[in-house]
């Protein structure tokens, strides 16, 4: 089973793969957290891909496609993949479907987290991240034990470069003109099933189970 989180930022994709990958004993291939590691370890991609996403802009396809094929052929043939923040607009989602058809696989199912745009802004700005393993943390809604540091590992939580209001703007702006055709696109194929983002985490999750069973 292959699936793809779609929803604007701060939707609650990373939340809820989080938990997928679990339930499903699933490979997460987050492009986001590809990127934030990147420029983490200040590799050549990293220096790029900074530029864009600090902006809030889109990283160039060019750069974004190669990586899910790198991410996507170490991962196990028996293996389900959940694929989170890609794709983000119609030349990725073609380049998919071409590269999934390539290697004989396909998508099942794309799960589109629907959130209206004050919670949005809510969750983007209380948002924490490790940004060695991706885990994510809400400074009112899902916080630490200890402020400012991760449960799991003990490393420091940081509030990210882009989810400052100018650039989560942007990231909406972006979202709109983009990403959200892609509703439209999977909703044609006939695998998008759109879920209440707007519940605890919890009961988002209970629903996406429940799609997941039809
Ligand atoms: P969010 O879900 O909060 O939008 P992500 O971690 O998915 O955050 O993405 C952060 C940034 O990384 C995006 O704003 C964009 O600059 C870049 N990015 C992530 N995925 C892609 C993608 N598929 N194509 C282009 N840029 C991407
Ligand atoms: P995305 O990957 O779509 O950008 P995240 O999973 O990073 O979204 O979630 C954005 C922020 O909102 C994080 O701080 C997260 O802890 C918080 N969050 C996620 N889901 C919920 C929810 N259902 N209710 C309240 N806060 C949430």
């Amino acid at each position: 089973m292959n699936i793809i989180l779609l929803g604007p930022p701060g939707a609650g994709k990373g939340t809820q793969a989080e938990r997928l990958i679990k339930q499903l004993n699933a490979v997460q291939i987050s492009t986001g957290d590809i990127f934030r590691t990147n420029i983490k370890n200040n590799t050549p991609l990293g220096a790029k891909a900074k530029e864009y996403i600090n902006k809030g802009q889109l990283v160039p396809d060019e750069l974004t496609i190669d990586l899910v094929w790198d991410a996507l052929d170490k991962v196990e043939d028996e293996k389900s993949v959940l694929l989170d923040g890609f794709p983000r607009n119609i030349t990725q989602a073609e380049a998919l479907d071409e590269g999934m058809q390539k290697r004989d696989k396909k998508i099942d199912k794309v799960i589109n987290i629907n959130v209206p745009e004050d919670v949005i802004i809510e969750r983007i700005s209380g948002r924490r991240v490790n940004v060695s393993t991706g885990k994510v943390y809400h400074i009112k809604f899902n916080p630490p034990k200890v402020e400012g540091i991760d449960d799991e590992t003990g490393e420091k939580l940081i509030q990210r470069e882009d989810d400052t209001e100018k650039a989560v703007k942007q990231r909406l702006d972006v979202y709109n003109k983009q990403t959200s055709v892609l509703i439209d696109y999977y909703d044609k194929k006939g695998i998008l099933v759109t879920i209440d983002g707007a519940k605890t985490p919890d009961e988002v999750f209970d629903q996406i189970k429940k799609s997941l069973e039809k």
